[in-house]
């Protein structure tokens, strides 16, 4: 027989810090979220990492007033979660767990003050021993230091990554917590250099000027908007087209209330709508916004909160199935596998490719532009030989390998095909 006992409280402790606290990412992740809560319109992250990590959070949100400093690090002690409902929530934090992990952790330096304080107010808790409470400068807003990670968690120091790998995860999660709050400005500095600056930006461009800060502009041109809003739901953002597509989802981002959230079976949804134009193996980019009522939506599944429960799954998820397919289709890049046919039949019918090996790309353009109408690229059909050389030969039906003066040319028939479609649409 052996003896069942309960777990000496240190141990629950350390067992739920760890939940929330998983590498130094996560400590980031709570501390931004912390600021968003708090109403912060301005962010500056700061990172320094040589021989440890180091992370510096600094906000102007509405701060800790000095008689709920102490409690703020307890584990459970929140301001937030009102109505003791935990369906509805629309803060990013609600479990009241961050800090108390962080000061579990790490040695951690909280200086705030709020409008009704003369000045700020400092609390420095190290090895879970909380200082006392000590004037300080400050300004409006909350200021949180946290040194010394996972020094009194060993084991946890083992896991750490290298610091490219910590500095990478990083700097994806800011990526995606900037770019659910577009009208927040967030700075990032690593060992004191400006990184990131993503600034609010004009009203009306809001969003766009986000998604180029966070992402990139190649990612907004080789993108379609889509759109559904219904009185249940509303979808919105940027799906990438099939040839922008990467072998993991790392670059894709979904929003659901405000949140940036881990899905897989709405990320599954979306690679099956790009199904037939994407090989299995490979993932599109999208960047999207859901807006759920926040009765239909459970966040408190897991300490993290970043994987969701959702009322109607499967209704939102025909829905933004029906749009992404819309989008393709309208851009023309569904139909792309009947295009392929006709290319792949103009190829074989008129310059024999088995055969011969010496054609011209010029005849096969000539064909693209009498069936597609594709003006501009005519114009354009001398620059383009001279520029993709002559085919010689076509592989898998997929990928024609053409030669040119200098330089030995593979063609992906499919993302040809998509790039030519997106230029007409553009023009
Ligand atoms: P939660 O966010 O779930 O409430 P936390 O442990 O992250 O729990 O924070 C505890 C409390 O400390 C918050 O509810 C909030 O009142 C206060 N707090 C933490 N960070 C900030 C901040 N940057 N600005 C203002 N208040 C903060
Ligand atoms: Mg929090």
């Amino acid at each position: 027989m052996y003896e069942i006992r309960k777990l000496n409280k240190e141990v629950i402790n350390a067992i739920a810090a760890g939940e929330v606290i998983e590498r130094p990412y996560s400590i980031v992740k709570e501390l931004i979220e912390n600021s968003i809560d708090a109403g912060a319109k301005n962010i500056e992250v700061h990172i320094d990492f040589e021989n440890s990590i180091n992370i510096k959070i600094v906000d102007d949100g509405a701060g800790i007033d000095e008689k709920y400093l102490g409690v703020s690090v307890d584990r459970h002690a929140t301001s937030k979660l009102l109505n003791s409902n935990l369906y509805g929530v629309t803060t990013l934090g609600f479990r009241g767990e961050a800090l108390y992990a962080i000061a579990a952790a790490s040695k951690l330096t909280i200086i705030s003050r709020t409008s009704n304080m003369s000045e700020a107010k400092k609390l420095i808790i190290k090895n879970n021993l909380k200082s006392e409470i000590i004037p300080t400068k400050g300004k409006l807003g909350t200021e949180v230091i946290v040194e010394e990670i996972f020094n009194n968690i060993p084991v946890r120091r083992k896991f750490m990554k290298s610091k490219t790998s910590e500095f990478n995860v990083i700097r994806s999660t800011i990526k995606k917590i900037a770019f659910s709050r577009p009208h927040i400005c967030i700075n990032y500095y690593e060992n004191r250099k400006i990184k990131y600056l993503f600034t609010a930006g004009k009203k009306e461009k809001i969003i766009a000027n986000r998604i180029s800060e966070v992402l990139g502009d190649d990612f907004l041109q080789s993108s379609l908007y889509v759109k559904e809003v219904n009185k249940d739901f509303s979808i919105k953002g940027f799906i990438g087209i099939p040839t922008y597509n990467k072998p993991t989802w790392n670059d894709s981002i979904i929003v659901l209330n405000n949140r940036v959230i881990k899905d897989r079976v709405i990320l599954g949804a979306i690679k099956a709508a790009y199904a037939g134009l994407i090989s299995g193996i490979r993932f599109p980019v999208v960047s999207l916004f859901f807006d759920i009522n926040p009765d239909n939506v459970d966040f408190n599944v897991h300490p993290t909160k970043s994987e969701v429960r959702i009322l109607n799954r499967n209704i939102i998820n025909a829905v933004l199935i029906k749009r992404i397919r819309y989008a393709l289709k309208k851009a023309g890049l569904v139909n792309s596998v009947s295009f392929e046919r006709n290319l792949i039949n103009s190829f074989n019918s008129k310059s024999n490719i088995k055969e011969t090996l010496d054609i011209n790309f010029e005849n096969t353009l000539n064909t693209f532009n009498k069936n597609y109408q594709y003006n501009d690229i005519r114009l354009e059909s001398n620059k383009i030989e001279k520029r993709l050389g002559y085919a010689i030969a076509q592989i898998n039906k997929m990928f024609i390998i053409a030669q040119s003066e200098s330089k030995l040319i593979l063609i992906d028939q499919h993302a040809a095909h998509e790039r030519i479609v997106l230029e007409k649409i553009r023009n």
